[in-house]
């Protein structure tokens, strides 16, 4: 992919991500109880359910967090409750064009780990924080290789190398 189709970590938007991971969300309604919930996030093994209201709109979002606490506070007989008491409703959504920085900083300064990308009003996809720290260290290693490539074509680096030593 180098050369020709690589970005480089800063040059990545939420676009690039969901062009490579795809643009599938798993989302339910807001009757659901938190027990299909979390029958859901183990049969895809994801973290986080968006949930759907009327008109494509998204209704709210529910984690595993939300469903351990839930657990936590109520006990298992909580598992039968609809997820609309239970999901946040109030969601921060992002756009294509975000920039892998900018979505990092949002995760960071909200404190969640995903967040649905909306254009037009519509639900497009998801970004992850496991998507961001992929390209991450996929960037820090196409670095490493870099570097070690040049170090390794020059050999008066080498040999300044082991002098240091
Ligand atoms: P997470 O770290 O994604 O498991 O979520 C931690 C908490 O933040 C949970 O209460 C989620 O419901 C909530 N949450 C997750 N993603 C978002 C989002 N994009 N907007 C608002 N709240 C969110």
């Amino acid at each position: 992919m180098h050369g020709s189709g690589w970005l480089k970590e800063n040059e990545m938007n939420a676009a690039n991500i969901l062009k490579s991971k795809g643009r599938g969300v798993v989302t339910a309604t807001a009757n659901k109880s938190l027990l299909d919930i979390a029958k859901l996030l183990v049969h895809h093994g994801i973290g986080c359910i968006v949930i759907a209201g009327n008109d494509d709109k998204i209704a709210g979002i529910v984690s595993e967090r939300d469903l351990m606490h839930a657990i936590g506070q109520s006990g298992a007989k909580v598992l039968k409750e609809p997820v609309s008491d239970f999901m946040t409703k109030k969601v921060v959504t992002a756009r294509e064009a975000d920039t892998i920085d900018q979505l990092m900083s949002e995760m960071t300064t909200h404190r969640f780990r995903h967040m649905p990308v909306v254009e037009r009003g519509r639900l497009i996809g998801l970004v992850s924080i496991g998507d961001l720290v992929k390209i991450h260290v996929a960037d820090a290693e196409f670095e490493s290789g870099a570097m070690r490539q040049y170090i390794t074509s020059q050999p008066s680096l080498l040999f300044d190398q082991a002098y240091r030593l």
